[in-house]
């Protein structure tokens, strides 16, 4: 088997966290499981169609909620990875002792769902710090895969924020450190004292599996922009892909990205997260396109399996 892996994972976030990140009012419970109601099955059906196993990062808080989905997930041999219990998107500015008790419960959560406790982490809003890494290393963490290396992302997350800040508005969002910009955008044992950088010597802290980005600008290789470029503009941009991701492409969905507007039938929302006037017809046949051209040169794997076949700590074992 050629040492190219791809791996797709989709962060599981319910509709209460983007009321959360754009300050719209907390929704009533009942509306609560319409993202999962429609993005899981057909996640389930796409991507076995596909053939491609599936890394999902899970809200601790939700699991009893989506109980049958992430039971059903576990069947299928999905990974079922901590997305922390609370998805509190400053997660990083709390104590060390909060940040460790919020993982923990999203861990013990998880963990109940299948007979493997979960490896691999995602902070919320890409906002990871070397005490949340410390603590990954603490908990046994195989990997983290937070860093998002893509400026253009924080430039249109920061205008955002600046704005409803300077209209009275309230968003619950918060900035990810500079540092993340500077980052390796390949896979890389983290620094004990700085998760930016690759660590000089063996350690306990987990692999940065970052998420994918183009270079040059590091345009976003997301599922949110992903449905913005046709066959012909990714085939265009593949070669350049490649090149930079020689080892792993590591591709990152959300939830909502299998949904639509008339789904959700949430015009506010709507206004917010304009990717979901894009139907899932048009999304499915954007994404099976793209997801079949890296297929040719890459084998998909989960974000676990992934980490252990790229063996990065082999190094430090010489
Ligand atoms: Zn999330």
């Amino acid at each position: 088997m050629a040492r190219r892996f791809a791996s797709v994972s989709i962060d599981l976030d319910s509709l209460w966290c983007y009321h959360e990140i754009h300050g719209l009012e907390p929704c009533e419970s009942e509306k609560e499981d319409i993202i999962h109601q429609f993005a899981m099955p057909r996640i389930f059906d796409f991507f076995s169609s596909l053939d491609i196993p599936l890394t999902l990062f899970v809200i601790g808080k939700d699991v009893r909620r989506h109980r049958r989905f992430l039971l059903e997930a576990s069947r299928l041999g999905y990974e079922l990875a901590n997305h922390t219990f609370s998805h509190t998107y400053g997660l990083r500015d709390l104590s060390k002792q909060d940040i460790r008790e919020d993982i923990k419960r999203g861990h013990e959560a998880i963990g109940e769902l299948s007979s493997t406790a979960p490896v691999g982490f995602r902070t919320p809003g890409y906002n990871i710090s070397t005490t949340i890494m410390s603590i990954l290393a603490e908990l046994g963490y195989a990997y983290d895969s937070s860093v998002f290396p893509c400026p253009p992302y924080y430039m249109a997350k920061g205008a955002v924020m600046g704005w409803r800040k300077l209209s009275g508005g309230k968003s619950r969002s918060s900035m990810a450190l500079p540092q993340t910009l500077i980052a390796p955008t390949a896979p890389y044992v983290a620094s004990p004292r700085a998760f930016w950088k690759r660590s000089a010597e063996a350690t306990k802290t987990p692999v940065e599996i970052p998420i994918c980005t183009l270079p040059g600008l590091r345009f976003p290789i997301i599922g949110t922009s992903l449905h913005l470029l046709n066959a012909p503009t990714f085939k265009v941009l593949y070669p350049t892909l490649k090149l930079a991701h020689p080892d792993l492409i590591n591709l990152e969905f959300h939830a909502i990205d299998f949904v639509d507007a008339q789904d959700l039938d949430h015009p506010r929302l709507v206004e917010h997260q304009p990717d979901l006037a894009i139907s899932w017809e048009k999304k499915k046949e954007r994404y099976s396109e793209i997801l079949r051209v890296i297929g040719k040169d890459y084998n998909y794997l989960t974000l676990k399996d992934a980490n252990l076949a790229l063996d990065l700590r082999h190094d430090f074992l010489q």
